[in-house]
């Protein structure tokens, strides 16, 4: 008995040592982070909504259950190890004491039966667990596998500790029932059932099992715990802190503005040589981005749902998450060191890695290639599948940031778009005299706020820059005009007084450039007494609700399509004609997962008689990016397939009459890929890409040809005879700000 207590209480002692030390310097390493006062201010000024994702997201498993089978796996084996704690506290009492049980619940029957429950449970997790990774193996798979890039051998070391964990528990209970020890007399039916293999042993062989097996259990155990302090199952300790600090409801939406020393940066004062403009240096990310590091579980969904990994590209948003790790812990003894004398005296690999510049290519050794960084489309896929709630926008636009203000490095074809941007406030460069050539072709008026929004005016129409003067998107906006009026809206356009959002700079990591736009827009809104804001693009419409806040302008913002479904819904506009197509949805990112808005376009195409709608595979919160987001729109897409080009050939697996969406990004891009289909021959001539709102507009409109047989052409022809101020719906026609390359 003395020989249990000392060898329990002795490996007790090392591995909180060792664990307690790496805690430490994992710790302190976080602390090297820039401050994130905002993270505290968030959680004191919210601290139910704190506790509610601890609720939901840890103990629930909110997340890790919307893929059923891991998810139900990993549920299985959380919670089994959240029961197994009254395991751990029943072993360490059989240290002391032989008949040990926990007291008042102890000896409940069905405390045991629990506990056994759980642990088969566990079990059950770790096969299922060893299976996927046996059907995903990178090594077979490459980068089809979500674990490619993922370190599979401590996985596989994790899976064998969890499985000793369980076979040492299951011995030592087992042989405590042949010995008398064990304190549940029934109830404990996977003991039972390991004690009845012992059995035929003796009970002297029980009574030495008992005891090695207590002891292993806890060596086990303990080894674990040393384990997961250095390995990616750190998540297990650090996981709900990071849950609970992360942004609410969730890293999408709003870009955060730039901070330094946790201040908002002010660009009149700020100062670069003293200043942190962006992630320029590991220790630029704050704490919580840190923390994100320590977080990541490297399970994969993330990069399995990138549309940048899934056609090829350098990008995976795990591997920018991991790289970011490898970096901070081998520059953590630079981090760390105190003083320049200690730092002098580091061997030169830890002296190295310091200089290791954060973006950069192989020549200079750099960790995130640029590839990777300029990949990203910001569509927000990883952030929503994060089971831990890690933000990688958050970090792509830190290092975005550094690279164009500070390093001035960026894509060179996207420089045009930001002189553009500074110099005429459009990507394109018409300038403000070409915003309102739009209205030309309606018959009726729109009116043009000159100065204040007139008391009538019940929406003010967020045109945006590809709304006004791109070709394509025009159509959606006349479209959303003459819906406006036909429902008898009373709205009005800041014409010329409109200027780009800033959401393109924005993206790309130029701050200034947007908050210069940005600040221009927020006081013309202000001044003309702007309340509620109808916008038809979902990057305006995301910015300005969700960022200009940030700027102090404060709006009632919702998207056209929103407006238009309660319009269907009131009955101010009722959709006739019929479209007899097969219409699959495309869901804009930032109307989607950005801002979650799924239903109002799907209820609009619901309402237009004839309409056959059909859902893509990947939709929704699953919805697969069209390429444009991230400023992607205005950058050469080199590498791998086309993202634009992948979409397509998913929406054309439902051999679609029509595709609908309802962004004037994704209008182009999808359009582009569907022109290059037809050039091919693999789309058929008469598939066209339309706005939700072009849609409805046919269908509002009267035909003039009553009875005409079938949909994209008689659509068009409906339209045509009718002389809609909307009839130019003909796919393929020219654009004054034709984007074939995206430039
Ligand atoms: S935001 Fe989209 S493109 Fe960017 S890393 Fe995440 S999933 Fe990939
Ligand atoms: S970032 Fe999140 S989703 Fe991606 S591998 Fe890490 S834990 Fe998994």
């Amino acid at each position: 008995m003395a020989l249990r207590i000392i060898i329990g209480m002795v490996l007790t002692v090392i591995a909180a040592a060792i664990a307690g030390q790496r805690l430490w310097w994992l710790y302190r390493l976080g602390r090297t982070g820039q401050p994130a006062p905002e993270r505290i201010a968030a959680l004191r000024e919210h601290p139910g909504r704190g506790a509610e994702t601890q609720v939901t997201e840890v103990i629930g498993q909110r997340k890790l259950l919307q893929w059923s089978v891991p998810g139900i796996a990993h549920a299985l084996t959380f919670w089994g190890f959240i029961i197994l704690l009254l395991t751990i506290i029943e072993a360490y009492g059989d240290l002391f004491s032989k008949t040990f049980a926990i007291p008042l619940i102890g000896t409940w029957a069905w405390v045991g039966f629990i506990e056994d429950l759980f642990a088969v449970g566990v079990l059950v997790g770790i096969i299922t667990f060893a299976i996927i990774r046996l059907r995903t193996d990178p090594k077979r798979e490459g980068r089809k596998s979500r674990f490619s890039g993922s370190h599979t051998g401590a996985a596989w070391l994790v899976l064998l500790g969890i499985f000793l964990v369980i076979a040492t528990l299951l011995i030592y209970r087992g042989a405590q029932i042949n010995t008398g020890d064990f304190p549940y007399p029934k109830g404990a039916f996977a003991s039972q059932i390991v004690g009845h293999w012992l059995h035929p042993l003796g009970l002297s062989a029980n009574k030495a099992l008992e005891t090695t097996f207590i002891l292993l259990q806890l060596a086990v155990i303990l080894g674990f715990g040393i384990f997961v302090t250095y390995s990616k199952h750190l998540h297990i300790a650090v996981a709900p802190i990071n849950v609970l600090f992360s942004r609410r409801p969730n890293g999408l939406g709003p870009l955060q503005p730039m901070r330094s020393n946790g201040k908002v940066l002010d660009f009149e004062e700020a100062d670069p040589d003293e200043d942190v403009f962006g992630i320029g240096k590991i220790e630029d990310l704050s704490w919580k981005g840190m923390l994100d590091l320590a977080t990541c579980t490297e399970c994969g969904r993330c990069q399995s749902q990138c549309p940048a990994w899934a056609t090829g590209k350098p990008l995976s948003p795990k591997m920018i998450i991991l790289e970011l790790r490898d970096h901070a812990f081998a520059k953590a003894p630079y981090l760390l060191a105190g003083s320049q004398e200690k730092r002098d005296a580091l061997p030169d690999e830890v002296k190295a890695e310091a200089e290791r510049p954060i973006v950069g290519d192989e020549s200079a050794h750099g960790v995130i290639h640029p590839d990777e960084l300029w990949s990203c489309t910001n569509c927000g896929a990883c952030v929503e599948e994060c089971p831990v709630d890690i933000e990688h926008i958050d970090h792509i636009a830190g290092m975005r940031r550094y690279q164009v203000l500070v390093e001035s490095e960026f894509p060179v074809e996207a420089a045009t778009m930001l002189k553009n941007l500074e110099n005429k406030g459009d990507p394109w460069g018409m300038g403000e005299a070409k915003r309102t050539d739009w209205m030309a072709e309606l018959d009726f008026e729109v009116p043009v706020v000159d100065g204040k929004i007139s008391d009538d005016v019940e929406y003010l129409f967020w045109v945006g820059c590809a709304g006004a003067l791109e070709d394509r998107a025009k159509k959606t906006t006349k479209a959303i005009a003459q819906l406006l009026h036909t429902a008898g809206v009373n709205f009005a356009v800041l014409g010329p007084a409109e200027t780009c959002t800033g959401d393109p700079a924005r993206r790309m990591g130029n701050e200034f450039v947007y908050s210069m736009l940005g600040q221009q827009n927020v006081e013309t809104l202000n001044e003309a007494g702007a309340r509620k804001i109808v916008a038809s693009c979902p990057h305006c419409f995301n910015t300005i609700a969700n960022e200009y806040p940030q700027l102090g302008g404060n709006y009632e913002v919702i998207h056209h399509t929103q407006l238009l479904a309660q319009l269907v819904a009131d009955g101010r506009l009722t959709p006739i004609s019929p479209i007899e197509e097969k219409i699959t949805y495309h869901d804009p990112c930032f109307l989607g997962r950005h801002n979650r808005v799924f239903t109002a376009p799907r209820e609009i195409m619901e309402q237009v008689p004839g309409v056959q709608a059909q859902e893509m595979h990947r939709c929704k919160e699953r919805g697969f990016c069209c390429g444009a987001g991230g400023a992607r729109m205005w950058m050469e897409e080199r590498i791998g397939k086309r993202i634009n080009t992948e979409r397509i050939d998913e929406a054309l697996g439902t051999d679609p009459d029509t595709i609908s969406t309802g962004c004037p990004f994704c209008l182009v891009m999808l359009g582009d890929a569907v022109s290059a289909k037809k050039g091919s021959g693999e789309a058929k001539e008469s598939l066209e890409v339309v706005d939700v709102a072009q849609l409805l507009a046919r269908s509002v409109q009267r035909p003039a040809v009553v009875g005409a047989p079938s949909s994209g052409d008689a659509a068009a022809t409906t339209q045509q005879d009718a002389a809609s101020p909307i009839g130019d719906a003909a796919p393929g026609s020219g654009t004054s700000a034709d984007h074939e390359d995206h430039t």
